[in-house]
């Protein structure tokens, strides 16, 4: 197989790997799905905004000048797809009593936390539903304009049968392929694919979140916000738009009709999407309860970038299903090539030089060019780490060692160069510890408490304290 000097990724539009062509030059505008901001980020978010984070780098090393924009869901997102059930903030601030705006800022504010400690870059532009009703509404009016809209009691709803070609994306015949899957329906509404563009507040309701509009005070539809607010940061048309595999039916579906209907050109050129994690099979998600968060990892005496490590490890377009003992690998390979990365830069610091032969010149460039080759290929990480490794091994010179090291890093963003720093390295637990800590719940399932508090006096005079929480214990250094 010849692989060419281009990136090249797979389009869910076209169900194909294409050489990667913007529309404007060296100029790419990626725009992400961001977060609904209703409860905690959990990990399997981090799988998708790591993955978004080494794409934005890559296209940047590749000498792309990047706009990479995403967006805060903190309104509309219903808690079912076909436009009806309570908004998902709402719900939120019912649950915490506290009103949808605190509950958007804490859960907002969670989710960057979470994505410092594993070293995911933010975006350029962070732009939030609330914030740009104006234009969402001044799209709805362009629509209704045009006629692809209709307004019921409920709300102004998008005539999914007027746009031509809805729902290629995800390769369905509308009707034939959700008449019998969305049961719930909304009163009025004409069509099961059609969807709200703009939710009427129902008489008796209180909500925190609502905004006058031409038709009634009401709220945004989900799908809306991504059209408008990516058009005003990226233009009518935009290179990259990603999203877990769940959007392909419904949000992705829709974003493209309502936009494409609206300007007439093509919305997005390259759909990236990328699969879930699961736990014990299962999706992990906050609507099913079965997740866990950052700090559930690191309550574990896991470091958060191992967590990056393990999701590299996997295909973005394949499943990866989480278990302790992968992480686990995952954090021991870790360091074992942190470790190594360290050795070579006092080497190189030392200034140790070794010249370069003939043969070992055709070596680096044979590196260099394998690593750039599989990351370039649909962003194969697996690969990518193997490249990693088969550096390390190498008998190259340091120097050279160093600096495709560098390379690697500058994409998988693993943070192998860097010191440590407080924010987004947390200081491993050693290994003994850490054992010892395992050793020590374990005694304490088997109810041999005795033999656990020997364990635990055993971790203190080593230096460390012993934290214990209902769930698990955790150790913290004195
Ligand atoms: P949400 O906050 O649920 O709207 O999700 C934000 C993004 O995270 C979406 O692109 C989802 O597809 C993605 N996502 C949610 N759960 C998972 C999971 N278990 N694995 C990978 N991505 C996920
Ligand atoms: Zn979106």
């Amino acid at each position: 197989m010849q692989i060419k000097n281009t990136l090249r990724l797979y389009n869910t539009l076209t169900r194909e790997i294409e050489d990667f062509v913007p529309g404007n030059d060296r100029k790419v505008g990626v725009y992400a799905c961001g977060p609904t901001v209703y409860d905690y980020t959990h990990i399997g978010h981090i799988r998708k905004y790591v993955f978004d984070d080494v794409l934005v780098r890559l296209l940047r090393y590749l000498a792309y000048d990047v706009t990479h924009v995403m967006n805060i869901t903190d309104v509309g997102h219903l808690v079912s797809d076909a436009d009806t059930g309570e908004d998902k903030l709402e719900k939120g601030a019912r649950r915490e009593g506290k009103t949808a705006w605190d509950v958007a800022k804490f859960y907002e504010d969670y989710f960057f936390k979470t994505m410092d400690q594993v070293l995911v870059s933010r975006p350029d532009v962070i732009c939030r539903a609330t914030e740009y009703i104006p234009e969402q509404i001044s799209l709805i009016q362009k629509l209704e304009a045009l006629g692809f809209t209709y307004t019921i009691s409920d709300g102004v709803y998008f005539d999914s049968t007027k746009f031509a070609n809805y729902g290629k994306l995800a390769g369905f015949i509308p009707e034939k392929q959700l008449a019998g899957a969305r049961v719930e329906q909304v009163a009025g509404k004409k069509h099961a694919t059609d969807f709200a563009l703009w939710k009427l507040t129902s008489a008796g309701i209180k909500r925190d979140m609502e905004w006058e509009s031409p038709w009634g005070k009401g709220f945004p539809g989900w799908h809306i916000e991504c059209s408008a607010m990516s058009m005003k940061f990226l233009g009518d048309t935009i290179d990259i738009h990603t999203g877990g595999i769940d959007h392909i039916p419904i949000h992705h579906t829709n974003e493209i009709a309502q936009s494409e209907a609206a300007t007439g050109k093509q919305f997005v050129k390259y759909w990236i999407h990328h699969n879930f994690l699961l736990v014990n099979g299962t999706k992990m998600s906050k609507s099913l309860d079965n997740y866990y968060t950052l700090e559930d990892i690191v309550k574990r005496s896991f470091m958060p970038v191992a967590l990056r490590y393990l999701f590299l490890q996997t295909h973005y377009r394949q499943e990866s299903n989480f278990t302790w003992e992968a992480l686990d690998a995952a954090q021991t390979a870790y360091r074992e090539l942190k470790s190594q990365v360290a050795v070579i830069k006092t080497q190189v610091e030392k200034g140790e030089r070794q010249s370069l032969s003939e043969e070992k010149l055709v070596k680096v460039n044979n590196l260099r060019k394998e690593f750039k080759d599989v990351i370039r290929m649909d962003l194969n990480t697996p690969q990518t780490l193997a490249c990693v490794w088969q550096i390390l091994k190498s008998n190259v010179p340091v120097i050279d060692k160093y600096e495709l090291l560098m390379i690697c890093d500058e994409i998988l963003g693993l943070g192998l160069l860097e010191v440590a720093s407080a924010s987004s390295y947390i200081e491993p637990i050693p290994g003994e510890i850490e054992k010892l800590l395992r050793l020590r719940s374990q005694l304490r399932s088997e109810k041999k408490f005795n033999e656990a508090d020997r364990v635990r006096k055993d971790i203190e005079n080593k230096g460390y304290t012993v934290i214990d929480e209902p769930e698990s214990s955790s150790v913290k250094k004195n």
